[in-house]
C-alpha cells in the first residue's frame, strides 16, 4: 500500500525511516531479543534508550544544564493543570489567550487560583496572535504563560516576549523542534509528542531546575515535577515505548542537521504554500501575514461547500486529513517536520486542479 500524504494536526506523520526502523526493531531491539514494548523501564537495557533519548533532546534543543527534561504522560493538557499546581505559589498567573488551547489552558488554571488574561485575539477568532511587546505582565505574577504556535488557526509567535523576573511557560506542543527557542527565556516548555515528534501519550517537558519544588499540597504525585525530577519520570511506568519512538525520531532530525537544518526546510515547505495561496484566485488564508504560521497552515474558499467538495478532491487524490477543525471550518495543512517537500508541491497541485473547475 502506497503512504498518502497526511496534513493532519496530530496525530500526525512520521518519517516513514523512522517508521520502518521501529518496525526492523520492533520483535527484537538490537540482540536484546525482545522488543522495547517488552522491556522492564528499570532493567539497564531501557533505562540506555532512556538516557539517550534525554541527551539527543538536550543536544537538538541546546537544553542547559540548569534545566530538568522530563517524559510525562497524560498529553499536553495535562500540564494545563500541571502548571498552575506546580508554579501558583502566590496564586496568580498572567494568561496570553492566542488560540483554543491557550483558551483551554486559562481555563483549568482558574481552578487553581487568579488568572489575569492580559492580551487576546479571541474577539477577532484568533486570526493573529496578540502582540507580546505590548503586554504589561503583571509583577506579583507566579509565572506568564503563551502558546508558542496556535495549531487550530495557523498562527504563531515570532518572537518570545522578555517577561523579566517572571517566569515564562510556553505551550510548543505544534512547533516544538521546528525552529529555534532559546530554552534561557522560558521557564518552561512543555509539549505533546504527537505533532512533531512521535505517537500520542507522550509529553515532553523542559523545566528550569530551580522552579521545581513549589508545588501545590494537592497536587497530584504524578503531576509533581520536582518529585518526577528526582525519579527521572519513573515514578510510575512511563510511556517506555513512546520515549523510544521519540529517540527514532530526534536521531533523524540529528541526521537531517538538526533544528537549524529542519526549520530552513519548515520555512521553505510553508512560503510554497502560502505564496500560491496568496496568489489564488480561490483560496485565501485568515491568519494574519505576520503571525502566519509554518506547521498548521489555515486557508478558505469563501463557501463551506466548495471547502468540503475540495477536502474530498484532495483525499481522492492521496491528500488526507485536510480538513479545518470543527471550530473554525475551511481547511487546515499541517505541514509539520515530518512532511516531505513533495507533500506541500503536490498539495499545490492539487489545488491548482480544484481552482481550474471552481473559480
Ligand atoms: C494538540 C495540542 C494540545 C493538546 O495536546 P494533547 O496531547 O492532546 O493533550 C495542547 N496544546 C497545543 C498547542 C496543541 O497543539
Amino acid at each position: 500500500m502506497e503512504r498518502v500524504f497526511n496534513f493532519s494536526a496530530g496525530p500526525a506523520m512520521i518519517a516513514q525511516s523512522v517508521l520502518e526502523k521501529a518496525q526492523n526493531e520492533l520483535v527484537s531491539y538490537a540482540d536484546k531479543g525482545m522488543s522495547v514494548m517488552e522491556m522492564s523501564h528499570r532493567s539497564s537495557m531501557y533505562v540506555d534508550i532512556f538516557n539517550e533519548t534525554k541527551a539527543l533532546l538536550k543536544e537538538l534543543m541546546n537544553v542547559p544544564d540548569d534545566y530538568e527534561i522530563l517524559f510525562m504522560q497524560g498529553g499536553a493538557t495535562l500540564q494545563f493543570s500541571g502548571v498552575p499546581l506546580n508554579l501558583m505559589v502566590n496564586g496568580k498567573a498572567d494568561y496570553v489567550d492566542s488560540g483554543n488551547f491557550a483558551h483551554l489552558a486559562a481555563e483549568e488554571a482558574k481552578r487553581y487560583g487568579e488568572v489575569n488574561i492580559v492580551a487576546s485575539s479571541r474577539e477577532d477568532n484568533y486570526t493573529y496572535v496578540p502582540a507580546i511587546d505590548q503586554i504589561r505582565w503583571n509583577a506579583d505574577a507566579d509565572y506568564a504563560y503563551i502558546t508558542t504556535n496556535n495549531t487550530i488557526y495557523g498562527t504563531r509567535y515570532t518572537a518570545i516576549p522578555d517577561t523579566g523576573a517572571i517566569p515564562l511557560v510556553a505551550d510548543a506542543s505544534s512547533n516544538i523542534l521546528s525552529e529555534e527557542l532559546d530554552v534561557t527565556k522560558f521557564g518552561v516548555i512543555f509539549a505533546g509528542a504527537q505533532k512533531n515528534i512521535d505517537p500520542a501519550g507522550l509529553c515532553i517537558m523542559i523545566i528550569r531546575k530551580d522552579l521545581m519544588g513549589k508545588q501545590n499540597a494537592l497536587c497530584p504525585k504524578l503531576m509533581n515535577w520536582a518529585l518526577q525530577s528526582k525519579n527521572d519520570s519513573m515514578l510510575n511506568t512511563p510511556n517506555t515505548y513512546g520515549i523510544y519512538m521519540a529517540k527514532l525520531g530526534f536521531e533523524w532530525l540529528k541526521d537531517l542537521g538538526g533544528v537549524p537544518a529542519i526549520y530552513q526546510q519548515n520555512v521553505y515547505k510553508a512560503n510554497l504554500l502560502y505564496d500560491f495561496i496568496d496568489n489564488s484566485a480561490l483560496f485565501t488564508a485568515p491568519a494574519r501575514k505576520d503571525c502566519r504560521s509554518l506547521m498548521n497552515v489555515t486557508f478558505v474558499t469563501g463557501d463551506a461547500d466548495k471547502d468540503a467538495a475540495f477536502v474530498k478532491f484532495a483525499a481522492a487524490n492521496g491528500l488526507v486529513n485536510l480538513k479545518g477543525h470543527r471550530s473554525v471550518g475551511g481547511m487546515r495543512a499541517s505541514i509539520y517536520n515530518a512532511m516531505p517537500v513533495e507533500g506541500v508541491q503536490k498539495l499545490i497541485e492539487v489545488m491548482k486542479a480544484f481552482e481550474k473547475e471552481n473559480r
